[in-house]
């Protein structure tokens, strides 16, 4: 399933990323997207490792186009960062997941972390520190429920934007975590420019380690790092019983991957929490 899945993948970002007409009217088709509600939001839970309890979710955004089907995100949202309609798929994100979790009671006790993946163009207008206010605002109580998904190149696209919106955010309780962590060029130094409070390891690294000694140590010494840092580590993509049982020696704290549970709509989430709390 997960060569199929890539495989797709790579057909869509070929046709789309060679093909400019095609790529013209997916941009013209996004836009209408929106209004046309098109776009939808999904859940991944994520666990702490040590007793399976449900430490969070990631909210991830899906398009189903009326005539294409499913396009998996890691296609338009680089069209949308560089098209400038980023800002209104985020909105939308936000509004979504904070009225559908709180519609369904499922935030702070079912679900005390709710992850928005944010991009680099979020942080640029100068009123970008108040647009996130305003759309917390909407929650029916504490804002450290929410963390912001930042990977090392939106951050460093954008250090002072990202900052502006991340110091009025912080004292607020919003935490920040560094996306695809190692994956970039100097995932150290955005560690120390930035308040981060959780590092997700990228799935690339986790694919291999129980095969890949280089990869396995590599998994352990971030973890350690980690630790050492006071961040909180996740290891996203675990597939495999031997990746959970490597990352759990290893002292990763938490998890999130197809072993546990695939992205999900609202409905699915539910009654996929009221399973577990009745296992
Ligand atoms: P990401 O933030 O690194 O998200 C993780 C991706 O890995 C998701 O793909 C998720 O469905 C997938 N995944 C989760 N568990 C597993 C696993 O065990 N194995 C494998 N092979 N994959 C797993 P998805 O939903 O297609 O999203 C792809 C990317 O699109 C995301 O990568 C993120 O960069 C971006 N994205 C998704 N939603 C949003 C959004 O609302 N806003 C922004 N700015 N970007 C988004
Ligand atoms: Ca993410
Ligand atoms: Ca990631
Ligand atoms: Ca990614």
């Amino acid at each position: 399933a997960k060569a199929i899945g890539n495989n797709r993948l790579r057909v869509y970002k070929s046709e789309y990323g060679e093909n400019a007409s095609k790529r013209t009217k997916l941009l013209f088709d996004l836009k209408s997207a929106l209004t046309n509600k098109q776009l939808s939001v999904v859940y991944q839970p994520q666990f702490r490792l040590h007793d399976k309890a449900i430490s969070g979710v990631e909210v991830l955004v899906r398009w189903n186009h009326p005539e294409e089907g499913l396009i998996p995100p890691d296609v338009f949202i680089p069209l949308a960062e560089q098209h400038g309609l980023i800002c209104e798929i985020t909105d939308f994100v936000m509004q979504t997941a904070i009225r559908e979790l709180t519609a369904a009671d499922l935030l702070y006790r079912t679900v005390p972390r709710v992850s928005f993946n944010v991009s680099a163009a979020d942080f640029n207008m100068a009123n970008s520190p108040e647009r996130f206010v305003k759309l917390l605002t909407a929650l029916p109580g504490s804002w450290d429920v929410i963390e912001l998904e930042l990977t090392e190149t939106s951050a460093l696209l954008n250090l002072e934007g990202v900052r502006n919106v991340v110091n009025v955010l912080e004292e607020r309780g919003v935490q920040v975590s560094l996306d695809d962590f190692g994956t970039g060029y100097s995932s150290l130094s955005t560690l120390r420019s930035l308040p981060i409070h959780e590092v997700k390891i990228d799935q690339s690294f986790i694919r291999d380690i129980t095969q890949n000694a280089q990869d396995a140590r590599l998994v352990k010494t971030i973890i350690a790092m980690a630790q050492a840092l006071n961040l909180r580590v996740v290891a996203e993509g675990v597939e495999s019983q031997q990746q959970a049982a490597y990352l759990s020696r290893a002292g990763c704290a938490e998890v999130q991957g197809y072993l546990y549970a695939k992205p999900m709509p609202l409905t699915s989430l539910q009654s996929f929490v009221k399973n577990i709390s009745s296992a």
